[in-house]
């Protein structure tokens, strides 16, 4: 066993709160939030969303992890990945000499005891928690109370014989690990569908069955091993990636209710059929509020800045890109110039695309930012606009 696991902090709160101002911190950003959110400046008007950029779980996870360096100077940290989605967060660990096990070159069987092995936010799989554990490292576990939240659910179905339907993305840390927890129990099973087209597949085989080969290759690692449509699909709990689309989810289960309903009838539904609703409150909140800037304001295109591998920050930037020009970017240096500008498109492609700035009449850019992204990185983008947008 680990000789000490640490998951209330190090008891050094105080003692980093002002390296986690200097570096995290925009008084720019606080500045427009007692502003009624809104930002004017020449011929630009920035419009932020009412709740954006760090969750709570994001926050404790930053914390800690200065807390376990401060704590720990003389001992080797890692974490065991990247801690959050954020290439600059990720960045400036590194620089604190945090060194992640996901890199080249390192190697988490040789750590022991002495090691401290920060375990990020999304958590880690309990095959690599039991690991950790048996080669005695001293934990930081900085996982999500949110993400806790699904794995007891996802434990529930299946002590109680469901299979867990997953809704995220199977690569996904917080997916692997999520789906984990439904293996501690002799029959537990999972399957991770990824959006609606997916899931219609697997409506399909509930109602109709199919063929068991070539559902396996669809589905391959996104199922547990030894997955059997015909009859692990016979009684199935929904659960979700923390930061999947709220609507999304919703629709996926109501699909996937509806098939069970069809197969098995209405009077089977409580013993086949469970669903929680866990997309974290964080999620949902910075969710409904770009929709309520959306439907609020007449806005020329949207921003949404976060790292290109955080789910809730694409999430969010495909609820904007449906209903006006939207530029997902990671940081400032995406700005390239008046005229360019590199993001990720919804299709998951980089692109670098002109005249992305309406020139010589006012314009009104609205601003969000994933549950990830620090308010320094949103300060230095709304500063990047206002000397872009005034100078043309
Ligand atoms: S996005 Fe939600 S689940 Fe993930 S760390 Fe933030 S609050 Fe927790």
């Amino acid at each position: 066993m680990a000789e000490l696991i640490f998951r209330k902090g190090l008891g050094l709160k105080d003692a980093v709160a002002g390296a986690l101002t200097a570096d995290y911190h925009s008084g720019l950003v606080e500045s427009i939030k007692s502003a009624d959110f809104r930002h004017e400046s020449g011929r630009l008007t920035i419009h932020l969303a009412r709740e954006f950029g760090f969750c709570y779980g994001v926050d404790r996870a930053v914390d800690y992890a200065y807390q376990a360096r401060r704590k720990f100077p003389d001992q080797a940290v890692y974490l065991t990945g990247e801690i959050i989605h954020n290439p600059d967060v990720n960045d400036r660990l590194r620089a604190l000499g945090i060194r992640f096990l996901s890199d080249p070159g390192e190697d988490a069987s040789r750590l022991g005891p002495g090691d401290v092995v920060i375990l990020p936010a999304f958590g880690v799989t309990i095959a690599m928690l039991e690991r950790l554990q048996r080669q005695g490292c001293t934990l930081v576990d900085t996982t999500c109370g949110s993400v806790l939240n699904v794995w007891k659910n996802v434990r529930r179905y299946a002590q109680d014989g469901f299979t867990s339907i997953i809704h995220g993305k199977y690569k996904h840390e917080e997916t692997r690990a999520t789906a984990s927890q439904a293996l501690q129990f002799p029959n537990g099973r999972y399957l991770v569908v990824l959006d609606r087209d997916q899931t219609l597949m697997v409506c399909d085989y509930i109602r109709h069955g199919g063929d068991r080969d070539a559902f396996g290759r669809q589905f391959g690692p996104a199922a547990s091993e030894g997955f059997d449509p015909d009859h692990d699909l016979g009684r199935i709990g929904l659960a979700n990636q923390t930061t999947m689309l709220m609507s999304e989810s919703v629709e996926i289960a109501n699909l996937l209710r509806q098939a069970i309903v069809d197969r098995y009838g209405e009077a089977d539904l409580p013993a086949r059929f469970r669903a929680f609703e866990t997309i974290c409150s964080a999620t949902q909140d910075r969710q409904d509020a770009v929709i309520e800037l959306l439907d609020r304001q007449a806005l020329d295109l949207m921003i949404v800045i976060g790292g290109y591998n955080s789910s809730n920050t694409c999430n969010l930037a495909r609820i904007c890109a449906a209903r006006l020009p939207t530029y997902h970017i990671a940081g400032v240096d995406a700005l390239l110039s008046a005229n360019a500008v590199r993001h990720r498109r919804v299709d998951g492609v980089e692109a670098v695309d002109a005249g992305w700035l309406p020139p010589g009449r006012p314009v009104a850019i609205g601003i969000t930012a994933g549950a990830s992204t620090p308010n320094a990185i949103v300060g230095q983008v709304i500063e990047r606009l206002d000397a872009l947008a005034n100078a043309w």
